[in-house]
């Protein structure tokens, strides 16, 4: 099983993302039922 990473690692709900800063890339992803799960920025 490969673990989707779009997808909610607590209840496997797809997440929605949500760009906090363009220009450094800075995304959020949060599920609907759990809120944020992580936010992602390039090195
Ligand atoms: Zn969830």
């Amino acid at each position: 099983m490969t673990p989707d990473p779009r997808r909610c690692p607590t209840c496997g709900d797809p997440l929605r993302f949500e760009i906090l800063d363009d220009e450094r890339f800075l995304v959020a992803w949060s599920c609907l039922s759990c809120g944020i799960i992580r936010t992602t920025e390039p090195v």
